[in-house]
């Protein structure tokens, strides 16, 4: 039997890069991953193919609607679906065989096929040849998340559908609706809405990213309104039927009255879900917590000594870069180091347009816990750069301790914003004050400058260019 130092079950931005660090670190390492292609929800069916198809309609949208004002004249601007997902598809492919690339170069074995605990250091892998069983030191379990719904709402995969169909869509739906106004429901709205659907959010809170800032929430609905979507908030959704030729959703509104919303498909995007099916975990003695996560201590460290667990299958954001850190984070604990994780300094992003970007603290989670803050904010529209390139919409927001005024949370809308967001989390990592990134250079003319005068609004209210 194969003895390994470390074998990683899944490949997503977890598994793949707790395996790289691994390997970085002299370990002999496995990789295993049940589908023929390497890189998880991620690469496959997650963040690359979703911004492909984000991009794709971004440009449609601009070309449609704004290109007449920077002096540009287009004609029967046409969509085609098919080219737009061979591509989006073409992207995905170089990205997954760039995980393969990785995995060669750093020497990593590869086995394709479900695996499986045989022992806490045993698993068996169903290869496309028969059955292998491999042996580790250590094991690292990342095997990630699946699409969550409710009783009522079980996707038929054909007009009731989760975020992986909704990225391969064979035609334009005239009317979406979308049940869950978080993450998946706005980007994948999105895609649609610019291609010409009607969408309606169908959300059970009061607002859109309900998790996120307020201030975020509210702007971002303003501006995908103009875009075609229709709000409907406080409806629980109890029931999505497929009709044959639609969908028709059931929800009950604040008075608990029943309204109902038909269309051609229905997007289900309630959450996510941890995945271990198959995993065999009981043969291990592993425990999961009633939420299916896999419990882990503060080193990522299942009940079981020697085996780790990591990314969405443990408790925390479900985000690829929460995944990465932790990869990274188990392979130096199980080379001895003393890695650490800031969770709070996690960035969300939202990849609309505009995009929603954050960091630190929300201002309704600083009320909650009765901290002493001061705001300040900056609109994208009084900068020169985005009066420039025609993106207007959006603010940044800084909240910053009222007495040392050091930042405790930056939020962000408008363009570009899922790239400044890195700026706040240095600044914060590094424990800067407000009046510390006011005092930085930033270059003219670029949306960053609204960072600055952000800054300069939170220490004592001068910004400079308002
Ligand atoms: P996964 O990426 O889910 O990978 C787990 C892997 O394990 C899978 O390949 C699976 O096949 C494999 N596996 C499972 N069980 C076994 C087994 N028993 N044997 C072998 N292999 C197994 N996050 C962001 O940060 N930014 C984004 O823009 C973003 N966009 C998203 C868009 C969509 C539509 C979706 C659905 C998600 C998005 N996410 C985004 C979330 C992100 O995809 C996840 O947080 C991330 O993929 C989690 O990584 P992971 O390594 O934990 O698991
Ligand atoms: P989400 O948690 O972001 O949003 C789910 C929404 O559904 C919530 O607003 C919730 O109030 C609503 N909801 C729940 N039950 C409902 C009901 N019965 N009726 C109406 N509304 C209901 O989940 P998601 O959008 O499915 O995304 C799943 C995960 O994927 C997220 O955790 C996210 O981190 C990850 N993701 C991240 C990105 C990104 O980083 N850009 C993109 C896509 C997905």
């Amino acid at each position: 039997m194969e003895q390994y130092d470390v074998i990683v079950i899944g490949s997503g931005p977890g598994g793949y890069i707790a395996a790289v660090r691994s390997a970085q670190l002299g370990f002999k390492t496995a990789i295993i991953e049940k589908y023929d292609k390497l890189g998880g929800t991620c690469l496959n069916v997650g963040c690359i193919p979703s911004k492909a198809l984000l991009d794709s309609s971004e440009h449609f949208f601009k070309a449609k609607h704004e290109f007449t004002d920077h002096g540009i004249n287009t004609s029967d601007l046409q969509v085609d679906l098919a080219k737009m997902m061979e591509r989006k598809q073409s992207v995905v492919d170089q990205t997954t065989s760039g995980v393969a690339y990785l995995m060669d170069k750093n020497k990593i074995t590869t086995y394709h096929g479900l695996g499986t605990f045989e022992s806490k250091d045993t698993v068996k892998v169903a290869t496309a040849d028969g059955d292998v069983t491999i042996q580790g030191k250590n094991i690292i379990i990342a095997t990630g998340s699946k699409p969550n719904f409710f009783p009522g709402m079980e996707p038929d995969k054909d007009r009731i559908i989760t975020s992986t169909e909704a990225l391969q869509l064979k035609e334009i739906p005239k009317k979406l609706v979308v049940v869950g106004g978080g993450v998946i429901g706005l980007e994948l709205g999105s895609v649609y809405a610019r291609l010409g659907s009607e969408i309606t959010v169908v959300e059970f809170a009061d607002s859109i990213i309900p998790t996120m800032d307020r201030t975020m929430g509210k702007e971002l609905q303003k501006v995908l309104k103009k875009e075609g979507f229709t709000f409907k908030y406080n409806h629980r959704v109890q029931k999505v039927e497929n009709t044959g030729k639609g969908i028709k959703v059931t929800a009950l509104d604040k008075k608990d009255q029943e309204v109902v919303f038909e269309a051609d498909y229905c997007l289900v995007s309630v959450g996510r879900k941890p995945y271990t099916d198959g995993l065999g975990l009981e043969k291990a003695g592993v425990k999961v917590n009633e939420r299916g996560q896999i419990e882990t201590n503060d080193h990522l460290q299942t009940n079981i000594p020697g085996i780790y667990a990591i990314g969405d299958v443990v408790k925390g954001a479900m985000l690829a870069h929460k995944a990465e850190e932790e990869g990274v984070f188990v392979a130096e604990v199980i080379a001895g180091q003393k890695p650490h994780i800031n969770y709070k300094l996690i960035p969300g992003v939202v990849y609309t347009w505009p995009e929603v970007a954050a960091v630190g603290y929300t201002e309704e989670e600083l009320k909650a816990e009765g901290k002493d803050y001061k705001v300040g904010s900056f609109p994208m529209r009084a900068l020169g750069r985005a009066r420039a390139s025609g993106d207007i919409n959006g603010l940044v927001k800084i909240l910053a301790d009222k007495e040392t005024d050091e930042v405790l949370g930056v939020h962000m809308i408008g363009a570009r914003v899922a790239d400044l967001i890195a700026e706040a989390v240095v600044a914060m990592e590094y424990r800067a004050s407000a009046e510390d990134i006011s005092r930085m250079s930033h270059a003219h003319p670029t949306y960053a400058e609204a960072v600055k005068e952000a800054a300069l609004a939170a220490t004592d209210n001068r910004p400079l260019n308002i």
